[in-house]
């Protein structure tokens, strides 16, 4: 076995694979490459590049990548896409987009047409959800809602919905961390005749404490803006794939549509990837002791959290799908929207705002902000109350986060 044979475990992968320095004048870590347009050694080479980029060729072992114009590809979202695709074991390959959205809707338009149906899990990411309805569904897609961690529920309209082409599932749900079992949806999408692709928004659990592909899923989606980026200050995204042929049309529709991330943005978020373990074990850990102390305290009511799951099935799906509870949480507090108010306006250490995955600390109501547009019948089914607060868990000092939420919680 030569060197290059040896398998390396994903956080060296991470920093060795897809890049190098000679390439980039010997620099020790990747230079931007700002250009917009790349020069051809030979009327050939461009020829040759053009049938690459159309499909109508296929790259011999040993060519190098074909660079034409940067809304196709470019270096830094090369040597991105190499570094990312380890730490999701099971991706053949990655493509990065300019914000976690617009690698959903690039990867449902790729495998989605008019007549045919997607099921999806809900609560989903509130984006998400108005794409289906507002955008999708008026083209003629079918949505198919189904709560998340139904198992009959996903069975059923699995069973009973003609012409599926996708299957999305958000697992954790956002903000109760209710579970759905990627084995069983992929299992119940794999028995149909028409196989329907299993894409997964890993956005909440991944990269570090859940693997979708190992349990069936076909594509894997994340906001990179959360825990890749991890320091909220850039909007990205990426959708990982088992199989190239999955990822052909949806690269084809990101060079038309021009949804890839642009050089310096792929250069910061590529210098991320290396801590993004280390980031989501600390926040987690603080978590964790965030959690138990606060489970006990008076004025909450209730903590969710997968380590303080007590159904049997979320339990059982919690232990055989993840490594890790993660870093956020929501607690209802007694006392509803008033006392939630009043926490949020006292927290001084932690800060009022949405998103998540940052090594700040961020809480937030969601009923009155990311959930803000549902029914109540939609707040019901997915246990969204007026007391609930949502918690992104960082990187500071556990000890003084607790105090900064107890001494709001004497204001709540
Ligand atoms: C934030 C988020 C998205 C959308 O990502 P953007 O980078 O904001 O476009 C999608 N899914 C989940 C679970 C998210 O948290």
């Amino acid at each position: 076995m030569s060197d290059t044979e040896i398998p390396l475990h994903p956080p060296t992968e991470v920093l060795t694979r897809g890049f190098d320095p000679t390439l980039s004048v010997g620099s020790a870590r990747p230079a931007v490459f700002r250009s917009s347009t790349y020069v051809f050694p030979s009327p050939e080479a461009a020829e040759r590049a053009f049938d690459l980029m159309a499909g109508r060729a296929q790259r011999e072992s040993g060519e190098g990548v074909a660079l034409v114009y940067s809304r196709f590809n470019h270096p830094n979202a090369e040597i991105l896409e190499d570094q990312v695709a380890p730490l999701e074991p099971g991706a053949a390959g990655a493509l990065v987009f300019n914000s976690g959205m617009s690698a959903i809707v690039t990867a449902l338009f790729a495998h989605l047409r008019p007549g045919r149906a997607i099921v999806y899990t809900v609560p989903i990411y509130g984006g998400t959800q108005k794409f289906v309805q507002n955008v999708l569904e008026p083209w003629g897609v079918r949505g198919v809602p189904v709560r998340a961690g139904d198992a009959a529920g996903i069975e059923r309209a699995l069973r009973e919905t003609p012409d599926v082409g996708v299957v999305l599932v958000e697992t954790p749900a956002n903000p109760t961390l209710t579970m759905t079992d990627l084995r069983h949806a992929a299992q119940c999408a794999a028995v149909r005749a028409d196989r329907p692709l299993v894409m997964v928004d890993n956005t909440l659990l991944g990269p570090v404490f859940q693997h979708p592909f190992r349990h069936g899923a076909d594509v894997v989606l994340y906001s990179a803006t959360k825990y890749l980026s991890g320091f909220s200050d850039l909007i990205g995204g990426f959708a990982l794939t088992r199989d190239p042929a999955v990822a052909a049309p949806i690269r084809a529709l990101r060079g038309l549509l021009g949804t890839i991330l642009q050089p310096d943005e792929c250069w910061i978020l590529n210098g991320r990837l290396p801590t993004v373990a280390l980031r989501m074990r600390q926040s987690t850990k603080n978590a964790r002791m965030i959690v138990e102390a606060l489970a006990r305290h008076p004025k909450v009511a209730r903590v969710h959290y997968p380590s303080q799951f007590r159904d049997a099935e979320q339990v059982r799906i919690r232990d055989a799908q993840c490594q890790g509870a993660g870093a956020m949480f929501s607690v209802e507090l007694k006392g509803g929207k008033r006392a939630a108010f009043d926490f949020l306006r006292h927290v001084r250490i932690a800060r009022d705002a949405v998103s998540l995955g940052g090594v700040e600390t961020l809480v937030c109501h969601p009923k009155t902000t990311t959930h803000s547009g549902f029914t109540d019948a939609e707040f019901a089914q997915a246990g969204i109350t007026d007391g609930l607060v949502r918690f992104s868990i960082g990187v500071e000092d556990w000890r003084d986060l607790l105090a900064d939420f107890e001494r709001a919680l004497e204001q709540a």
